[in-house]
């Protein structure tokens, strides 16, 4: 029988029933229709070790990963329920040897399909491969503009250099090209650099994202706190090279939260324009939602996509604003940034459904600005890398 919006079990049964749950009348998810862009998350392996990244603190196994088949039947799911368009992201995806029959399949079945990788594992030939079966875009991450601080970032020796190899490979085969910068206090200093070269690249578009601070990055607070002095001079730097590089280079920037007025609207709202796929096969509102102990998530190996993203419990749970404490249930702003981010809310509070720290309006939002004063003056400088042993202290080769 195919699940209905009655149908309490919604187990597994064939792709086109959640495109009979879409089709119901009055449906949730004629309200929050299903997303036209989804995250892939096909692993969490990855050669690097970013202290900031936002793969979850307890990483998944890749015993536990969905298979080639299981992968190749969630992108035909998800073309038949209408998403246009494919982020195959991780960890590293191309850790996965499958990547360039997904790829294919991805194409077959008429998805816009784009690639987000550290790229140090690429080479000429398997990018070439990759295209072959129909990839268009990619997206590599840069922890720096020179070596010491990039590769230091990463925990991986020569990464930088095969990044810059690889984005060379890309715009030879024709590829547009999106270069990622995760900026902290750390690396602020190169956003100059970074900027001209993401312009040498021949980048199409450059994302200069703050640091935003739960899971691995949590831990790594007070190592990678800007300072307001820093922040200040971004968005100057930002500003003029937007104008000075326009129709050269597209500059998306991603302002630090602790430092905000008004929180971000993460996500687009929780459950209203995204989901992404663990490596597992759940489904989740934001990379980060794991974070929130509690919550349960469902897996494509048990339910069909669509009546995840209409019954699932932990979506409905702070979709919308019923859900909203004061002082967001009164608020004018309550639909334009839906009360922040619910996972910061819990990382900052113990409470997903509290006012999420950043906005003025908290009453730890004080507190938060406090917590970041006093960490960006402080001097921790290591970082403790992400891995599968729960993360591991730098050592610290220049003895300071
Ligand atoms: S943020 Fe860094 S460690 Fe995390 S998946 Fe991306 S490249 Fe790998
Ligand atoms: S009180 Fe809530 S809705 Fe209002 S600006 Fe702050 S987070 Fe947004």
């Amino acid at each position: 029988m195919s699940p209905t919006l009655t149908d309490a079990s919604g187990a597994h049964a064939d792709p086109t029933d959640g495109l009979s749950v879409l089709e119901q009348r009055k449906s949730q998810a004629a309200t929050f229709g299903i997303p036209l862009a989804v995250l892939a998350e096909l692993t969490h392996r990855c050669p690097l070790q970013c202290p900031y990244c936002s793969n979850p603190l307890e990483l998944e196994r890749n015993n536990a990963e969905l298979t080639t088949g299981e992968w190749k039947r969630v992108l035909s799911e998800l073309a038949e329920i209408g998403v246009l368009q494919i982020h195959f992201s991780g960890g590293e995806p191309t850790a996965r040897k499958d990547l360039a029959e997904l790829i294919r399949h991805a194409t077959d079945v008429g998805l816009y399909t784009n690639l987000i990788t550290s790229a140090v594992l690429l080479t000429k030939e398997k990018l070439i491969a990759l295209v072959d079966a129909g990839l268009c875009h990619i997206q590599i991450s840069f922890q720096g503009s020179e070596q010491g601080i990039a590769d230091r970032v990463a925990g991986l020796k020569d990464a930088h250099a095969k990044k810059i190899e690889a984005a060379g490979w890309a715009r030879e085969l024709g590829l547009p090209l999106t270069v990622n910068a995760v900026m902290h206090r750390q690396n602020l200093s190169q956003l100059p650099d970074i900027i001209q070269m993401a312009v040498d690249l021949d980048a199409d578009r450059l994302e200069v994202a703050n640091v935003q601070y739960y899971g691995w990055a949590l831990k790594n607070r007070a190592a990678l706190m800007p300072t307001m002095e820093q922040i200040e001079q971004t968005s100057g730097i930002v500003e003029e090279a937007e104008g000075r590089l326009k129709g050269i280079l597209a500059i998306d920037y991603v302002v630090p939260d602790y430092y905000a007025l008004r929180p971000k609207k993460c996500m687009g709202g929780w459950g209203r324009q995204f989901f992404n796929i663990s490596p597992s096969g759940k489904i989740l509102p934001c990379h980060a939602a794991e974070t929130i102990t509690g919550l349960v998530f469902e897996s494509v190996r048990d339910h069909p996509i669509a009546w995840i993203w209409q019954n699932s419990e932990a979506f409905n749970r702070y979709r919308g604003t019923g859900w909203m404490p004061q002082p967001c249930q009164s608020c004018e702003f309550r639909e334009v940034d839906y009360g922040g981010c619910r996972c910061q809310a819990f990382a900052l509070t113990g409470n997903a459904a509290n006012t999420d720290p950043a906005c003025a309006l908290s009453p730890l939002h004080e507190q938060i600005f406090k917590t970041a004063t006093i960490e960006s003056a402080g001097d921790t400088r290591l970082f403790i890398y992400r891995n599968f042993a729960g993360g591991t202290l730098e050592t610290d080769v220049h003895g300071t």
